[in-house]
């Protein structure tokens, strides 16, 4: 299986390369070996797409609703035609396994089908006035919309934010990461195909800097979606302060587990492994604190420690892998130094705990009896580790589970009802899974709160995040 995406910008319509263009080289992270080279956008570059994205608008925006969500709806069916090239190139250029690129290709399509519907349902609503007077509240788009997207969801992540931005009648520029320009093409090419006008969804590979700074210092984009770690996230929103730009951070976290004495523990261990290495753990709602009621706590480190050694590592694109490489070369050196760390402060490695041979990989890992003293216990390992230590009673895992600046995502198992109400209620974070791992769905809202972002994408609130409200009173 080779590599078959053809790596071009997109702009006004116009598929780019060469013309002097500096070229990026583009790594498999099973090897490191390089498989393409993806040109990176100029100045005049960006200023062009700028400029296509102010001339689309007025007429993208007052598209009858049908037509544009036709055009969605087209778009998701290309993504699912092109399955087996999208997922082949996913699997190339990021590392993750074959089937989890063809699942997250499939899942990207479900949110264009899903936006171009919900477009179709967006009411705005009236006040009682006395007769004869009228208020009405309605919902507009906000105008041109840049987005910034990481490698570890290439696609799902850029479809989130481009299908709920052009169903609320915005136009967009995306920078999708250099580590998988490949992906990021070839949902543009499935827009292009669908029959989006020119100058509606535009591509523009480059400089991180030099793209975020362009843009959004014109003042034509409206709204930044970005979604990455914490600290680009905050550099970009001192960037939009100038501006007065819109945004919406999802940003990282550290997710915890709380795993209590009276869940199924044979179920659940089958239920967190396979959870935790997806993605090779670099998901930002990666189950990762795994804080263990007492009882069942050496229990679970053993189960949890069998089934990770049992994890193949290999190749994505071969059959019985389990868990590829990471995505680049930064992430084997920062995980190998947290886990040094947790073990000089006292941690028991269970499994894995080292770097893997070749590529960038990193054994699946479980540490135990990790102090919250350590680097790892704090900060975001993004990487294929989990971490574990047990607790007693109710009150100290909610401490526990709150005690980080993060609050992205949150699990709990057990069969409590009243628990888990109430963990519902207690846990600091923006998304809360009792029993269950499914939180990233089409219809449902999905972001952080404190150093994990804000705002929401996906369901309504992810298209409400394109849109500006407007109140038009008559007398
Ligand atoms: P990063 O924050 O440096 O980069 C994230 C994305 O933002 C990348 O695509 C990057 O190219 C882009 N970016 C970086 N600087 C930018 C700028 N000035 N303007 C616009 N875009 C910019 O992260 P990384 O080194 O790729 O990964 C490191 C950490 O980021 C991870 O350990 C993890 O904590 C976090 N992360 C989070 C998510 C998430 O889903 N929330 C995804 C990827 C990475």
């Amino acid at each position: 299986m080779g590599y078959e995406t053809d790596l071009k910008l997109f702009i006004d319509g116009i598929w780019k390369t060469g013309e002097g263009r500096d070229a990026h080289t583009v790594l498999n992270p099973v090897n490191a070996s390089p498989i393409a080279e993806v040109p990176y956008a100029t100045k005049a570059d960006l200023d062009e797409a700028l400029e296509a994205s102010n001339r689309a608008w007025p007429e993208w925006r007052s598209m009858d609703v049908e037509k544009r969500g036709a055009i969605l709806h087209k778009a998701a069916q290309l993504l699912r035609e092109r399955v087996d090239l999208i997922a082949a190139t996913m699997t190339q250029e990021q590392g993750k396994i074959l089937a989890e690129s063809k699942a997250e290709t499939l899942a990207s399509a479900q949110l264009f089908d899903w936006y171009a519907e919900d477009a179709k349902r967006d009411y705005g609503r009236t006040l009682v006035r006395p007769a004869g007077q009228v208020s009405r509240v309605i919902r507009q788009p906000v105008g041109p919309v840049a987005t910034f997207t990481p490698w570890n969801f290439p696609l799902y992540l850029l479809a989130k934010k481009v299908s709920a931005a052009l169903a609320a009648g915005c136009t967009v520029i995306s920078r999708p990461p250099h580590e998988t320009p490949g992906v990021g093409t070839e949902l543009f090419r499935a827009l292009a195909d669908a029959g989006i006008p020119k100058g509606v969804a535009q591509l523009v590979h480059g400089e991180s800097g030099l793209v975020s700074e362009t843009l959004i210092a014109s003042r034509v984009i409206r709204k930044v979606s970005f979604t990455g770690s914490t600290n680009v996230g905050k550099h970009l929103m001192r960037l939009c302060a100038d501006s007065m730009t819109r945004v919406t951070m999802e940003l990282g976290g550290h997710a915890p587990v709380l795993i209590f004495d009276d869940c199924d523990l044979e179920k659940t261990l089958d239920m967190v492994v396979p959870q935790k290495f997806r993605n090779a753990g670099q998901v930002c709602v990666s189950p990762t604190r795994f804080y263990v009621q007492s009882g069942i706590y050496e229990a679970f480190v053993k189960g949890f420690a069998e089934r990770t050694q049992k994890v193949k590592i290999g190749n994505g694109l071969e059959a019985d892998t389990r868990m590829g490489p990471l995505a680049n070369s930064r992430r084997p050196g920062a995980i190998e130094a947290l886990v040094q760390d947790a073990k000089a402060k006292g941690a028991r490695v269970l499994a894995g705990g080292e770097r893997g041979d070749g590529g960038f990989f990193f054994q699946p890992t479980l540490l135990a009896d990790v102090p919250n003293e350590a680097e790892i216990m704090n900060e975001e390992p993004f990487g294929p580790v989990a971490v574990s230590r047990p607790f007693d009673t109710f009150e100290e895992v909610i401490e526990q589970a709150n005690r980080l600046p993060f609050g992205l995502a949150a699990f709990a198992f057990t069969e409590n009802g009243r628990r888990a109400n109430l963990i519902g209620d207690l846990v600091e974070s923006g998304m809360v899974g009792i029993n269950t791992f499914a939180i990233s769905l089409a219809d449902a809202p999905f972001g952080g709160v404190k150093d994990s972002g804000f705002g929401s994408e996906g369901g309504k609130e992810g298209m409400e995040s394109y849109q500006v409200v407007k109140a038009i009173h008559q007398a």
